[in-house]
């Protein structure tokens, strides 16, 4: 089955509304000079909470052909929760994915695997699609272990889903060791991991979900290692890109490169 890839802006902490407004402009009219084809490629923001409004605005006015989603999310829909938002704020402001359980999340909040299994849940329950991001730190990687490591941190994850929630998900593989070091995983190296995550996923769920589930790979991607990663990753539908992603001009032609 054909997956149109996708390549998704992690913006972390970067951005205010008004930056955010600049950028998505810039990229936007990249894009078009590009003759950018929105059909072949999918080119979705990921800015953080108080900039989403901006981005969703301009988005809407100018019908571009741009995504959005969020980095985070609260478990529980509303009450006594300061500082947390929920998904179905998100989801009404249009937000169409939501990244979960990334290595910063799970290393400076109190993520462990039972409250990233909620958060899927609730991405999914408010109609959104969680973006689960699995990888192993160098640690793992040295003992030789990193195939079972990610494997595992999805399984722990989609154990309860039904077919229809785990084929509304996409993965991210993203090696802890590779975020933001400059140290991309080999082309090789990240379609074995793509490729043990779909057949686990064939294992669960059989071929009709697991053909459809896109698998990103992220970590230090950029517009010199985008193609290769592509080309050698038949199990790579994409990336997940954070550094990159702040400068439009290379978020650009990281997209084009995808496409
Ligand atoms: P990076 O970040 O592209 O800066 O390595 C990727 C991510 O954390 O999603």
């Amino acid at each position: 089955m054909e997956r149109k890839p996708v390549v998704a802006g992690n913006w972390k902490m970067n951005f205010d509304h008004l930056e955010a407004t600049y950028f998505v402009q810039k990229l936007a009219w990249t894009l078009r000079d590009a003759n950018f084809d929105f059909k072949r490629c999918e080119v979705t923001l990921m800015p953080p909470f108080t900039s989403i409004r901006s981005v969703q605005v301009l988005i809407d006015a100018d019908r571009l052909k741009l995504t959005y989603g969020a980095q985070a999310v609260s478990v529980t829909n509303q009450g006594a929760f300061t500082g947390d938002v929920s998904a179905d704020m998100l989801a009404r402001l249009g937000c169409k994915y939501v990244l979960v359980g990334h290595s910063e999340r799970r290393k400076y909040h109190p993520e462990d695997d039972a409250n990233i299994v909620d958060q899927v849940r609730a991405v999914l329950t408010a109609g959104m699609r969680p973006i689960l991001c699995v990888g192993e730190s160098f640690e793992e990687r040295r003992q030789g272990i990193e195939l079972e490591f990610a494997v595992g941190q999805v399984q722990d994850v989609i154990r309860d889903l039904s077919d229809k929630e785990a084929a509304h998900m996409l993965i991210a593989y993203e090696p802890v060791w590779a975020i933001g070091t400059g140290m991309v995983a080999t082309p090789e190296s990240a379609q074995q991991a793509a490729s043990a995550i779909r057949s686990h996923l064939n294992e669960v769920y059989g071929e009709t979900v697991s053909d459809r589930v896109r698998i990103l790979y992220g970590g230090s991607v950029n517009a010199s290692n985008a193609t290769q990663l592509m080309q050698e990753g038949h199990d790579i539908d994409g990336f997940l890109v954070g550094g990159a992603s702040l400068d439009a001009d290379e978020f650009a032609t990281i997209a084009r490169l995808t496409s």
